[in-house]
């Protein structure tokens, strides 16, 4: 009898250790994929180095790739050039004393397109990464094979979640100021935030607007030192401390007010203004990998040690989706280096030789040149009668300029789309500041703005930055 519970005891306490192990090796197995290059031969849209996202950590680390030898594909996502196109002077990258953000990055940009980096103006929306070669798809559905992937995707402004904010959504509130300030000429306006973001937007409004209140909703601004000077130095700004916003008013068309809250007192009060700019940081744009990848808390990719590799060996995170310390373009470059340097050990390893690149070359995903554009660019009133309001088509015009980054970098969205439906629609864009007459008979507060004319008639209206598949299933609608 007590042999037999011995050998039950035995028996079950094995079973369980095998259990273990088994369980051990079969979620080893979702991270520990088959790199077998030689299932390589057959496949299409193959890309060796795989990059999504194109701020400072993604441009730096496809010049180290490209130049590596690696036919390096950055995939651009919807703000080409990432948050530095949305500041002004930059004083802090080395060897430039001054330069401005957007400067910064179109150098970048000229430098990579130089060493022949690959840039295809796209998001991407679902990956696989329990699968070698990684999987993408873009927006428009192509699916993408990515030997390694850096993930670079940055992060996005975070949201107030009070009532009215989603209402008033481009109707008076926004938080690009670079964008948006011209709009505001003589208006009172808040940013809402105490960081060096907010501290950019006041400078930003600064010239355009009549006054702008600061409200920071702790006793101190958590910008640096220099930036704090420089806002304290504005003429038309005014500081409030312990202020929470609690509430953005307005009529049918646009902003009013908000009801702000003293945080020590809890005094209500209502504020009149006429335009928010939201600054209130940044959340890491990682959801898209969070079934793949080891992610702390704050939903910050987790890198291992001195390198960039994250839980799935061949790919690697760089830049505000691991770096939740130091947040600066700097350090995200050079992690971008350190995650492309990465990426070559694990091509390396896997025997991915400079022979082996050269026959793969015709299994390389092209970023395909298109011919010339169907949008045509309009700004007399002569030429909106004849092309928008004359027309026998529906007509979609994209209002933009040059000194909004998000307009820009939708251009070639917009182009790409265009191409798909130029027999049924007519592509107009509009710069704002060359087309005066055309933006005073339309009503516009943000840009981008898309305008939809059906038969002379204003039958749309969307101010979002939109991928090419959501223009897509926009422009679809209008399409008999
Ligand atoms: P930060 O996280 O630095 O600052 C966010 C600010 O918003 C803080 O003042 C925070 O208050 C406030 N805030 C957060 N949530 C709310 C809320 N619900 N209501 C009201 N206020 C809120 O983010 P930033 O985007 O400003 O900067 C991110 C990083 O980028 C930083 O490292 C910054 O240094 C860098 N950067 C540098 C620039 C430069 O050098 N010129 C320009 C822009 C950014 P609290 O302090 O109380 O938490």
């Amino acid at each position: 009898m007590k042999k037999s519970l011995i050998f039950i005891i035995s028996v079950g306490l094995l079973l369980s250790v095998g259990i273990f192990y088994f369980y051990k090796q079969s979620k080893k197995s979702v991270s520990n994929i088959n790199v077998e290059i030689s299932n390589l031969n057959n496949m299409r849209n193959i890309i060796p180095v795989a990059i999504i996202g194109s701020g400072p950590a993604g441009l730096s680390a496809s010049i180290y790739s490209q130049r590596a030898g690696y036919h390096t594909v950055v995939i651009e996502g919807k703000k080409p050039g990432g948050q530095l196109t949305e500041t002004t002077y930059v004083e802090n990258w080395p060897s430039r004393k001054k330069i401005l953000g957007p400067v910064l990055m179109n150098d970048m940009i000229e430098q990579n397109k130089e060493l022949g980096v690959s840039f295809l103006s796209d998001t991407i929306s679902k990956v696989n990464l329990n699968t070698w070669p990684f999987e993408l798809w873009t927006s428009e559905g192509t699916k993408l094979n990515a030997l390694t992937l850096i993930i670079a995707t940055g992060s996005a402004p975070r949201m107030l979640k009070v009532p009215g904010e989603h209402e008033y959504w481009g109707r008076g509130v926004t938080s690009c100021a670079i964008c948006d300030a011209p709009f505001y000429k003589g208006k009172n306006v808040v940013v809402i935030g105490g960081g060096d973001s907010a501290a950019e937007q006041v400078l930003q409004l600064s010239p355009h607007v009549k006054h702008i209140t600061m409200l920071v909703r702790g006793e101190k601004m958590r910008a640096s030192q220099a930036m704090q000077d420089r806002v304290k130095a504005v003429d038309n700004a005014t500081i409030l401390y312990n202020k929470q916003i609690k509430q953005i008013i307005g009529d049918e068309a646009h902003v009013k007010g908000i009801e702000i809250q003293d945080s020590k007192t809890k005094e209500t009060k209502t504020m009149d203004i006429d335009g928010v700019f939201l600054a209130i940081g940044h959340d890491p744009s990682t959801g898209m990998f969070k079934d793949y990848l080891e992610m702390d808390q704050g939903n910050y990719i987790v890198v291992k040690g001195r390198t960039q590799e994250t839980s799935v060996p061949g790919v690697f995170a760089a830049g505000d989706v691991e770096d939740h310390v130091y947040m600066q373009a700097g350090i995200a470059a050079g992690a971008g280096i350190k995650a492309a340097l990465d990426a070559g050990f694990f091509l390396q390893k896997a025997g991915f030789t400079p022979d082996l690149a050269k026959k793969l070359k015709d299994n390389y995903f092209d970023v395909a040149q298109a011919g010339p554009s169907p949008v045509k660019a309009i700004s007399t009133e002569q030429e909106f009668e004849a092309e928008v309001i004359k027309s026998d088509k529906p007509v979609i015009l994209d209002f933009w300029a040059n000194h909004c980054p998000s307009c820009k970098a939708m251009l070639p969205t917009f182009d790409a789309v265009a191409r798909k439906f130029a027999d049924k629609v007519k592509f107009i864009k509009v710069n704002i500041d060359e087309a005066e007459a055309i933006v005073k008979n339309v009503y516009v507060l943000k840009i981008p703005l898309f305008i939809v004319y059906k038969d002379g008639e204003i039958v749309a209206r969307n101010q979002n930055v939109m991928d090419r598949a959501q223009m897509t299933e926009f422009i679809q609608q209008f399409v008999k």
